[in-house]
């Protein structure tokens, strides 16, 4: 069923001639949208663009399918697999879009105007100007969590960008290589074998099953001696993993991953980083705490979302914001509080939910359909009031104009009547290895539980009928079928 929805061909808006250039309309406001990730992208799917001026500003001149991003770091999936241009998205809407790839470096919130920032390697003259805007959407997600912990920065990588995933990908790579050199020390290869995941969120999780899953299918084939050697340690702080999952899937993972050979150190929280060790506080079973070192080779660093240094600048310039601590805090239509003009959604928003990447496209829907509604209704109402001037110049026409003024009120009561936004969770799903997936899924008014290799199949066509277009889809089914029958691409 899920893969029937997923063959919905993306087919956007067809009728807008691709030569049109975007040429700003002084009669419509300008909306300016921050980012390109899920909840950016999601409102300018549904968004209505020849209502307004709009300009999409993000360093990244594409959309990232984040929830197979643990895959790229295997060479599971290529990474271009699951990109999608911004430009690409952006010629099939209804009227054209403006796209600056650049870094919005200050929202200047009196004023109202973006500070941004050109990021790429090449400049030209200008590589620093502001850009104004009536409307803005701020959906620039976060950064990573590090706490302040030393070193971590440093030494580790990260799994939120593509960057990342091809750093994680080449570092594997490496650690293998050079443990396999001709003479390794013993405990060298050992601590090169060792691939430390911290955090035992979702994206620790699946990266820790990836990475075993890599080993058995692939590393052990191609370089026996050194296989028995690798091992993988999850590190979380909390006393279980995937805490948002319910009991018994928590239970699934751990066994699952105890079958896997995957170590789960939970209650330790690591306090230090350096460029081969890890220490870690545990808490023992008698409440005593104790410290632990341990030597890695690959330290892979999950530990969750951070505010941007943008969105904390912005937080310092409205009062009403001064109070919260984990982004912007937006009302229940994702208005960005205490602010005039300004939406937010995504990770940089905190509107009482988990940020994820279902959260942030429901917002950006949201929004879309929000400033559909808001467009409608100016036109309405400079229509009554047109036609209601009209009523007095030209008394003949009474019924009629009447008429179409009341049929228009009612609409405009229709229109104007926007629920606020409620998000409908349909579920959690995350990856375990050896093609064993976890699943708790929103059913009528409860949960349903399941975990193994049917929900495998699950995860696997529920990813791929999400994939943001049909390109994608089929690319990432093509790396499946590749990966599977000549193995992962080992290369550096
Ligand atoms: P997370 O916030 O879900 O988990 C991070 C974990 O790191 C926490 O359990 C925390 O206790 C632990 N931690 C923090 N500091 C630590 C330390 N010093 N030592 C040891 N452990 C430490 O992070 P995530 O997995 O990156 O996910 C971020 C968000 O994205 C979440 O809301 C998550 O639900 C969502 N997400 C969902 C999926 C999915 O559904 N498949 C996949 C990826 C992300």
């Amino acid at each position: 069923v899920i893969l029937g929805v997923g063959a919905v061909i993306y087919d956007g808006y067809s009728d807008r001639n691709p030569d049109d250039q975007f040429v700003p309309d002084p009669e419509k406001k300008t909306l300016v949208i921050l980012g390109t990730g899920w909840g950016s992208v999601s409102l300018l799917k549904k968004l209505d663009t020849a209502n307004y001026n709009v300009v999409v500003i993000s360093p990244r001149n594409y959309f990232l399918f984040t929830p197979l991003l643990p895959s790229c770091t295997t060479g599971n999936i290529e990474h271009r697999s699951i990109m999608e241009p911004v430009r690409q998205i952006l010629r099939h809407k209804k009227a054209a879009v403006k796209f600056y790839e650049a870094e919005a470096t200050k929202i200047d919130y009196e004023r109202k105007v973006i500070r941004i920032s050109d990021n790429s390697d090449i400049k030209g003259t200008i590589s620093e100007t502001e850009v104004p805007y009536d409307m803005l959407v701020i959906g620039v997600g976060a950064e990573n969590a590090t706490f302040g912990i030393p070193g971590v920065r440093e030494n580790s990588c990260f799994l939120k960008e593509i960057r990342d995933a091809q750093a994680i990908r080449t570092k594997i790579m490496d650690c293998v290589e050079t443990a396999a050199f001709k003479d390794q020390d013993s405990s060298e290869i050992d601590r090169l074998l060792h691939m430390v995941v911290v955090g035992g969120g979702p994206t620790g999780v699946e990266f820790a099953g990836e990475l075993r899953d890599f080993f058995d299918e692939d590393i052990k084939k191609l370089i026996p001696e050194i296989s028995p050697r690798f091992k993988v340690t999850l590190i979380e702080a909390l006393p279980t993993v995937l805490p948002m999952f319910s009991k018994q899937l928590i239970d699934y993972t751990e066994s699952t991953f105890k079958e896997e050979h995957i170590e789960i150190k939970t209650k330790t929280m690591v306090k230090k980083v350096t460029d081969k060790t890890v220490e870690a506080q545990v808490t023992n079973p008698d409440g005593s705490k104790s410290i632990i070192t341990i030597p890695y080779g690959l330290l892979v660093w999950a530990t969750g979302n951070a505010v941007r240094p943008l969105i904390k600048d912005l937080m310092s310039q409205i009062p009403a914001q001064r109070e919260s601590r984990r982004g912007l805090a937006v009302n229940e239509y994702l208005v960005v509080q205490g602010a005039r003009d300004i939406w937010a959604v995504g990770d940089c928003a905190v509107a009482g939910y988990a940020p994820t990447a279902q959260v942030a496209a429901q917002e950006g829907g949201f929004l879309a359909r929000l400033f559909n509604n808001m467009a409608k209704t100016e036109e309405m109402e400079s229509r009554i009031k047109e036609l209601s001037s009209n009523l007095n110049l030209k008394p003949g026409n009474t019924a009629e104009i009447t008429a179409e003024i009341e049929s228009l009120e009612k609409q405009l009561r229709r229109v104007k009547d926007i629920k606020p936004f409620n998000y409908s969770h349909q579920g959690s799903l995350a990856y375990i290895g050896s093609e064993k997936a976890v699943a708790d899924i929103a059913w009528l008014n409860g949960n349903v539980a399941s975990g193994g290799k049917l929900t495998y199949l699950f995860w696997r066509s529920a990813y791929l009928s999400m994939c943001f277009s049909t390109r994608n889809r089929v690319l990432v089914a093509l790396d499946w079928i590749k990966a599977k029958l000549y193995g992962r691409d080992v290369s550096r």
